[in-house]
């Protein structure tokens, strides 16, 4: 299995008091380390997303505003976007390395890219970048994102690999609504999104009946292990199997777990497991998943080794 990281991904930095911060990164790195899972893993630079990709999802007006906006920035003073969401002269540096790990980790799964020798399971990859993009809409950064780095994935799958059914599930506690914009503008999606969120909560859901391809599965404050993993089998793993996917991406935000301090299920590393095993039992495609958020640095560190383990 392929790990795709940058140590540009450390770049966004808006101040230490920010949740969404560098030693996200550096940590789990470390944790994986330590623990000897990054022997098992081949390791991978990203290269950094060209514009062209990134308007496959993302409108050219929007992504100019970005660039003045970075440009008009300084370390000291971000441009401000939303009270979360903050653009520093060096954040497009990493959000570019953050999405362009996901263009090759979907190279790299269906047998592509470079050679990297026989690695376990090379037709998995995880990729661990920041900042965050399932938030991140066509026209517009929020919550963190700023570009929607699984959506370029499955742009770029659809364009280069000849991939129809991709399939992209979210357990991030936060609603997907950025790549669920992304789903609902193309024509006719043949795309499977589904993501289960903390409801009501950050952000609004759509309103509305869910269009065929969109499946919520909402689920209140205080969810905890076995409410989570009856909605992975009756709600999840149904429609995803029923789908056939000829590729998987996972959200994989770990802001679900009990310790997280910004919501309010009370997951552990295990249900990550729980839920990984189970998407691996229900495809047999390839999988590249992308982490989301999961802003406890202990808890996020156990919870993508358990997710990185149950891939493996
Ligand atoms: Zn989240």
């Amino acid at each position: 299995m392929y790990f795709i990281t940058h140590p540009d991904c450390l770049l966004h930095d808006v101040g230490a008091w920010h949740p969404e911060r560098p030693a996200r990164l550096s940590h789990l790195s470390d944790y994986l380390i330590a623990s000897q899972r990054m022997t098992l893993l081949t390791r991978v630079d990203a290269p950094a997303a060209t514009r062209d990709q990134l308007l496959r999802v993302h409108s050219a007006a929007y992504l100019t505003r970005l660039e003045r906006l970075a440009t008009s920035a300084t370390t000291d003073a971000p441009a401000v976007i939303d009270s979360d969401t903050m653009v520093t002269p060096h954040t497009l540096q990493a959000a570019r390395r953050a999405a362009g790990a996901v263009r090759l980790a979907v190279d790299l799964v269906f047998g592509g890219g470079e050679p990297r020798g026989a690695p376990l399971r090379p037709d998995r990859a995880f990729c661990a970048v920041r900042p965050p993009g399932h938030h991140a809409l066509r026209s517009g950064a929020m919550g963190f994102c700023f570009y929607n780095n699984v959506a370029v994935g499955a742009a770029h799958a659809a364009a280069h690999h000849d991939a129809r059914r991709i399939a992209i599930v979210d357990f991030d506690v936060h609603h997907g609504n950025g790549t669920e914009d992304f789903v609902r503008g193309i024509p006719d999606s043949p795309l499977l999104f589904i993501s289960a969120f903390q409801h009501p909560f950050y952000p609004a859901v759509p309103e509305g009946p869910t269009p065929p391809g969109i499946v919520h599965v909402p689920l209140p404050a205080g969810t905890d292990g076995p409410t989570f993993r009856s909605a992975v089998a009756d709600q999840i793993l149904p429609p995803l199997a029923d789908y056939r996917p000829d590729l998987l991406f996972i959200s994989a935000g770990f802001d679900g777990h009990a310790a997280d301090p910004y919501a309010d299920w009370h997951l552990h590393e295990d249900d990550f497991a729980f839920i990984t095993e189970a998407l691996v039992a229900a495809t047999t495609c390839p999988i590249v998943s992308v982490l989301e958020g999961g802003y406890d640095l202990a808890a996020l560190d156990r919870s993508c080794a358990a997710h990185i383990d149950a891939l493996l």
